[in-house]
């Protein structure tokens, strides 16, 4: 196949050095030491401190790309719009989109270029972090589960499922995909920006029991909003997710913990601010997201 990756930070990188073991993978971003680094050097990933090196080709034109089977969008959330519509000349008619992404709100951005027939949306259990321009560590392994939007494109999703196992990514078919991105999303909802907040690796929530309250109401707004749009998840099977992942993941860092300690701006419009934005359309409010969501960005504009 041929696959293009747009955003090739942590994530981008990691799939698209395994697919390139396979397939004819073009990574395009828009930070240019990297790209040259890739183009001159290689992509090193690490892994359990063995340095692997692929040799993906690397861009920042998109203009230089041929016609795609597949496009992987792995720029942060609240990047989406931006980069799918500057990318759209490489997206064809018949090019499948798939979007691994954190957060709500992916899909609606890129149905501004792409059929929705063409969309495969789905979540990923891997874990990557960026070392330098051209360097990653690969830092978790785990599932990866996709699903098309549309029910009659499922045969595209199969097609990615058996190009991404044949290069060694775990990956399944999801009956309720959006379901599954909800679950995902409501864990980023009472982790992340909890951690972000009080500067603690993730375990250390579980050790309080004002942010154990914290993520409970979280938890419980957040299922509560998803349910108005047909999202039927339990609060209680939730919450125990979320403390699972918490204490699976204790001495982990979260991304907008990253982001926040990086003085990067972080995804929470696109993660809390999902919920509040959805309350918003229906018209409920959302006091608890809506303040958290207040409380990342005061850090973010006092920095
Ligand atoms: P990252 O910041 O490492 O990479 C994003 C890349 O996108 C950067 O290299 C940036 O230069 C590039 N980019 C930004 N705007 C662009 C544009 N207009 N065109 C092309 N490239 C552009 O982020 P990441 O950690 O790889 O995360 C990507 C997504 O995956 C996020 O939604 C994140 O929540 C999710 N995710 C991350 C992990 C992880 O372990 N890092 C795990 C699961 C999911």
């Amino acid at each position: 196949m041929k696959i293009g990756i747009i955003g090739a930070g942590a994530m981008g990188s990691l799939y698209g050095g395994i697919l390139s073991k396979q397939n004819d993978v073009y990574l395009i971003d828009i930070w240019k030491e990297h790209i040259d680094c890739i183009n001159r050097d290689g992509l090193k990933i690490v892994e359990d401190k063995v340095e692997n090196i692929v040799y993906p080709k690397a861009t920042t034109d998109s203009k230089l790309v041929p016609h795609l089977d597949l496009v992987i969008v792995f720029v942060k959330s609240i990047h989406t719009l931006k980069a799918i519509q500057s990318n759209q000349d490489i997206i064809c008619d018949d090019t499948i989109v798939l979007s691994l992404q954190n957060g709500y709100g992916n899909t609606e951005d890129i149905e501004t270029v792409v059929k929705r027939e063409n969309i495969i949306v789905g979540t990923t259990s891997h874990g990557a972090t960026l070392l330098g321009p051209g360097k990653i560590k690969h830092a978790g392994v785990g599932m990866t589960y996709i699903g098309p939007l549309d029910e009659k494109s499922k045969y595209k999703a199969e097609k990615i499922k058996k190009n991404m196992e044949y290069c060694g990514i775990d990956t399944d078919i999801s009956e309720n995909i959006l379901e599954l991105i909800w679950s995902k999303l409501i864990i980023n909802i009472a982790i992340n920006p909890l951690t972000a907040i009080l500067k603690i690796e993730n375990g250390k929530l579980l050790e309080s029991s004002y942010s154990l309250d914290l993520i409970k109401d979280l938890v419980d707004e957040s299922v509560s909003i998803a349910k108005e749009i047909g999202i039927n998840l339990e609060k209680d099977e939730t919450l125990e997710k979320v403390k699972n992942v918490a204490s699976n993941t204790y001495s982990n860092k979260s991304s907008m913990l990253q982001d926040i300690l990086n003085k990067r701006e972080t995804e929470i419009d696109k993660i809390n601010g999902a919920v509040v934005k959805v309350g918003e359309k229906l018209g409920i409010s959302t006091p608890i997201n809506s303040t958290i969501v207040k409380l990342v960005k005061s850090i973010n504009d006092l920095k």
